[in-house]
């Protein structure tokens, strides 16, 4: 729940960038916005802007829970068809075109708005409010940094209970067992626990798999925690490691640690992909690291801005992103550290903190 004064501060920036872009009116409907706007937490509504209002349309299962948490906003029930509440509050305000959020809205749902608002003109908008929520403000980073906190608990008991003979899955499920009991309300995503040759899966979600000795295990999983997500990996090794498996940690470790060190505002997303890019390459790993080097994270796991080859976005402070090298040896396995950070004036200040030395746990 945001105090109003936050919300209220959001949706005069929104109105600022709608005259910038000769919007009269603006219909919210995903809902990380819906919730961003407003402080509205239920699982269905409509937020619509115009100059004069900001109204959140709901239906009646909702009615109290969103007077009670957007108390900036008219409240006004929606029957069968949303749009019959929207066409008279535009009537209203001599409003003849309205934006919708192209990236949220079936094609389904499109054309039932055009018949339904027929003779108003529907403007496709791209990334309105996703771009105010790139920055985040001092109540969200105060909330993102107890969501890193939890995580960071979470990493220091999973060390605890990781050894030989436990599944993947039964980490993963002590894993989600702690953050909830910590205070999250669920997993920010699906968690993975990837050990021996599953860690050269980046995207190895918990199995039934045993873990052995002599393997690396990767963790990476997060809490959901009053809206927000935190996100961290950490490898570490169970039983005895060769040779490799300390030779590409050491090496995902530096370049980690170079671009967490180097990057700042003004750079774009893919000179900070470089950071850690260069240093695997130099290496001769390159071939082995085939995703970006981070991603924005907020009220949604992944969002703008990313840190990636292709991404041209600047880096500004109050964004907050990942940092998360890789490298995968298919047949053998893989190493991949990521924290989360928040892009200051001069640099970035990390939000999580779990260790990093190579972990060795017999
Ligand atoms: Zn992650
Ligand atoms: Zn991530």
């Amino acid at each position: 729940m945001n105090d109003m004064s936050v919300t209220m501060r959001r949706l005069e920036r929104l109105r600022e960038r709608m005259r910038q872009r000769g919007l009269p009116a603006m219909f919210v409907t995903h809902p990380a916005n819906r919730r961003y706007l407003t402080g509205f937490t239920g699982t269905s509504g409509f937020v619509l802007i115009t100059e004069q209002r900001a109204v959140l349309l709901t239906d009646f299962r909702y009615m109290t829970q969103a007077a009670e948490q957007a108390p900036g906003y008219e409240i006004v029930q929606h029957g069968q068809k949303v749009t019959d509440s929207v066409r008279p509050i535009l009537e209203d305000g001599r409003i003849r075109s309205i934006g919708f959020e192209q990236d949220h809205v079936t094609y389904g749902t499109y054309a039932s708005y055009a018949k339904e608002l027929a003779g108003m003109e529907l403007v496709p908008v791209e990334g309105l409010v996703e771009e105010l929520r790139m920055i985040k403000d001092e109540t969200e980073l105060a909330i993102m940094r107890e969501a890193a906190r939890i995580a960071d608990e979470a990493f220091s008991h999973i060390l605890t209970v990781t050894r030989p003979g436990v599944t993947e899955r039964e980490l993963a499920l002590e894993l989600e067992m702690f953050m909830r009991r910590k205070g999250a309300a669920s997993s920010s995503f699906d968690t993975i626990v990837a050990s021996g040759e599953r860690s050269a899966l980046p995207h190895g979600v918990a199995s039934d798999k045993v873990i052995g000795a002599g393997e690396l295990v990767t963790f990476d999983f997060g809490a959901y925690y009053r809206g927000y997500c935190s996100d961290l990996t950490r490898t570490v090794m169970v039983g005895k490691p060769a040779d490799r498996h300390r030779e590409i940690y050491d090496i995902v470790l530096e370049a980690q640690l170079n671009a967490l060190e180097r990057i700042r505002p003004g750079m774009t997303g893919s000179e900070a992909d470089a950071l850690t890019r260069d240093v695997i390459k130099r290496y001769g790993y390159s071939d082995y690291f085939g995703h970006g080097t981070g991603h924005g994270l907020g009220m949604e796991i992944h969002e703008a801005p990313r840190l990636s080859l292709a991404s041209s976005t600047v880096l500004q402070p109050g964004m907050t992103v990942t940092v998360e090298p890789g490298i995968y040896l298919p047949g053998f396995g893989g190493v991949r550290i990521e924290d989360d950070v928040v892009i200051t004036e001069t640099g970035a200040e990390r939000l999580t903190f779990s260790a990093k030395e190579f972990i060795v746990l017999d």
